[in-house]
């Protein structure tokens, strides 16, 4: 992928704009971009930039999220809708093409390394309240204040908020600026007598020490603050797939486990998308498994076997919803009847939270209470952001927490 059109290849030290962002580490990827640690000199903090693939096709998906993101940040001077907050855009030229270049607020780990750090036990209601809160605020902003759908929430797509800035705290987030190339600044010329090289050393194994602890800075030591007590808080990032309410152009949305069923049957979809993979995001960040995990077997596919899986947990989906899509005729008979799989096994939420994940009975019984309505078939049924976050499930947490 690092040729014509594809990712710009970047080396730590490198810069940015001008010299104004100096690439540190990387910090992930994507089937459209490489993700960098950067450090902005100009303001003198940490910075994620996203480097796009140059190709057009990945050009004009980056247009389409700085328009997307500057539209959500515009709606919140105040950065506090729990949304990762768009700093700067601009163009980088390399070896491969111009690459549009996004600069985004720099946060912690994703939900997902939050869950396999928890070696997928779950992470406890107490927290899982904590980020459904966060995620909440953020649907709610962009549902009902901007009209806009993300379409591709998922555990990878929350980052934890670090509450430390590396650049005024770099002893505890073990992590100091690179301000150039490594190779240049070996031999600096900096006189050092013995005993500043012993004490250099000593600073360099014990930050190592932290470095090898802490798969990276932020997140994991976010959660070890959450074991003292302190609110974990999250951002909704990637909004590379998002869509205007009343403009959508995909009709194939979503990443497959947190597909709403609207979307497999073809029958339309709307805001209530993001809250059907809402719900599969608390119970994967509850239970440490994931909700829907379908795969095509013998004479059936994998939309067949996610429509089954759903309907065991939820019970049997009603005639006329069942009929109501496009691509109805490929899984239902008339009857509303499964065509492929004919034999269902029921399992009711709240039997599975107590059952299989041990869950005390009250425990289940009222998460499932939250969840069971954001699961309905019918996707108007399901309850806004705004309302659920009045729902006494999340209310309750608050005062226990204090
Ligand atoms: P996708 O294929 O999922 O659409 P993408 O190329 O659009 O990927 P993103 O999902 O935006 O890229 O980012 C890729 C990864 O980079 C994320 O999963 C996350 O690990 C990391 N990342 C993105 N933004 C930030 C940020 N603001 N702070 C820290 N890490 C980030
Ligand atoms: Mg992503
Ligand atoms: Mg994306």
């Amino acid at each position: 992928s690092y040729r014509k059109g594809g990712y710009h290849a970047v080396r730590v030290g490198d810069a940015f704009a001008g010299g104004r962002y100096v690439a540190q580490r990387k910090l992930g990827w994507g089937h459209f971009s490489t993700v960098w640690l950067a450090y902005d000199t100009h303001r003198s903090r940490f910075v994620a930039l996203k480097i796009q693939k140059s190709a057009k096709e990945f050009a004009q998906a980056a247009l389409h999220e700085i328009e997307i993101l500057s539209a959500i940040a515009e709606g919140d001077p105040s950065n506090s809708k729990c949304i990762a907050r768009l700093l700067n855009h601009f163009k980088h030229a390399g070896p491969n093409g111009q690459h549009l270049c996004l600069v985004v607020e720099f946060l912690g780990d994703s939900l997902l390394r939050l869950i396999r750090y928890n070696r997928n036990k779950g992470i406890g209601l107490k927290r899982v309240k904590d980020i459904c809160r966060s995620v909440l605020v953020g649907l709610d902003y962009i549902h009902s204040e901007l009209g806009i759908i993300h379409t591709d929430l998922k555990p990878e797509n929350v980052l934890l908020v670090s509450t430390i800035d590396p650049a005024k705290d770099p002893v505890r987030s073990g992590f100091t600026p690179i301000l150039e190339r490594p190779e240049g600044s070996l031999n600096g010329g900096t006189v050092i007598n013995i005993n500043e090289k012993k004490l250099k050393l000593k600073a360099m194994r014990a930050a190592a020490k932290i470095s090898q602890r802490r798969e990276s800075m932020g997140g994991v030591i976010e959660f070890e603050r959450s074991l003292e007590g302190i609110d974990l808080r999250c951002k909704i990032v990637d909004f590379g797939n998002a869509c205007w309410g009343d403009r959508q152009f995909a009709t194939e949305i979503q990443t497959r486990q947190y597909r709403a069923p609207e979307v497999i049957l073809g029958a339309g979809y709307s805001f209530s998308v993001d809250m059907w993979s809402f719900a599969c995001v608390a119970f994967e960040l509850a239970t440490g498994d994931v909700l829907f995990t379908p795969n095509h077997g013998q004479g059936f596919s994998e939309d067949e076997d996610h429509l089954a899986q759903m309907m065991e947990l939820l019970g049997k989906m009603s005639r006329k919803i069942a009929i109501s899509g496009t691509r109805s005729k490929d899984f239902f008979d008339r009857y509303g009847d499964l065509k492929r799989i004919r034999r269902l096994k029921f399992w009711p939420l709240d039997r599975l939270l107590a059952d299989k994940y041990k869950f005390p009975e009250p425990d289940a019984r009222e998460f499932a209470d939250f969840l069971r309505p954001l699961l309905d078939f019918a996707p108007e049924k399901r309850p806004t952001a705004a309302e659920c976050l009045k729902h006494p499930w999340l209310g309750n947490s608050k005062v226990a927490s204090k």
